[in-house]
């Protein structure tokens, strides 16, 4: 693993001509190149979102205000049981969050998709089916991405504009593919590991122990302990001076691709969607 080496990342100028991750098929070790890679797409992707993304609703934070620290929090591979309960916590405490949503659980809950939609909440792809998309050919790819894309669009009216490919599993083809959707991939540069250990306590130390600001926070609502760890996370995070925004709200802002770290923890491969 990496050390925790900050990086400033270049100006929305000059990210395009940046490195792309450099083999076919990512390393594991090399998720470092992965989250420069997203954080280029902070500054490169925001321009490539398409007229149908959803506005954020009400009063935008400014993340590049000075004295602001915004923190996006994700929830991954629902829409699931609880996820409405998670939705009642977030409102409760007025923040919005993002959910990167898979297919197969969209079929069985799609009232949930629409229920995250006018909460407030961004609705973001996460594939139709959770596989390893750096194993699959590109219309393999393309069919995880569209066939969810055209789901939200059933259910909410409009189609996704950011992709987290599962597992943060991505390469230059992935990432080539999610760009030709004019989506901008997602990875994340806080994991709380909720996967892992199932227990609320551990879960909000490690979040509120690598927040930082800027930074995009993996969770997954399909875990009871993490749902149960949300509100203390959140009022965590409000006493340390952040301010919860969409990953969107993140990306749009002037600011949102500076003081990222590059320690991107070990990768969440059993956080499969429980389907
Ligand atoms: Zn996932």
């Amino acid at each position: 693993m990496h050390g925790s080496r900050l990086r400033r990342i270049p100006s929305r100028s000059t990210a395009e001509t940046a490195p792309k991750p450099r083999s076919t098929r990512t390393r594991r070790m090399s998720s470092v190149a992965l989250f420069a890679s997203l954080m280029l797409m902070l500054g490169a992707g925001s321009a490539a979102a398409t007229p149908t993304a959803a506005a954020p609703r009400g009063a935008a934070p400014d993340c590049s205000s000075s004295g602001t620290k915004c923190i996006a929090l994700t929830f991954d591979d629902g829409p699931a049981p609880r996820t409405a309960d998670l939705l009642d916590i977030l409102d409760q405490r007025g923040v919005r969050s993002t959910f990167f949503m898979v297919g197969r659980q969209i079929e069985r809950r799609p009232a949930t998709v629409r229920l995250v939609n006018s909460r407030g909440h961004e609705v973001a792809n996460h594939s139709a089916n959770h596989p390893d998309l750096t194993k699959l050919s590109k219309n393999e790819i393309r069919a995880e991405i569209s066939e969810v894309n055209k789901q939200i669009r059933r259910e909410i009216g409009f189609t996704p504009t950011l992709m987290r490919p599962p597992y943060g599993e991505t390469n230059a083809t992935v990432k080539g593919v999610i760009e030709e959707f004019g989506m901008t991939q997602v990875l994340w540069n806080v994991d709380s590991e909720d996967w892992k250990d199932h227990d609320a306590e551990t879960i909000e130390r490690r979040v509120l122990a690598d927040a930082k600001p800027s930074a995009v926070v993996l969770m997954h609502d399909i875990h009871n302990t993490t749902i149960e760890a949300v509100p203390e996370i959140i009022d965590g995070l409000a006493a340390r001076g952040y301010t919860m925004v969409t990953v969107s709200q993140l990306l749009n802002s002037t600011h949102a691709d500076t003081h990222h770290s590059e320690d991107v923890p070990t990768l969440p491969h059993s956080s499969g969607p429980v389907l």
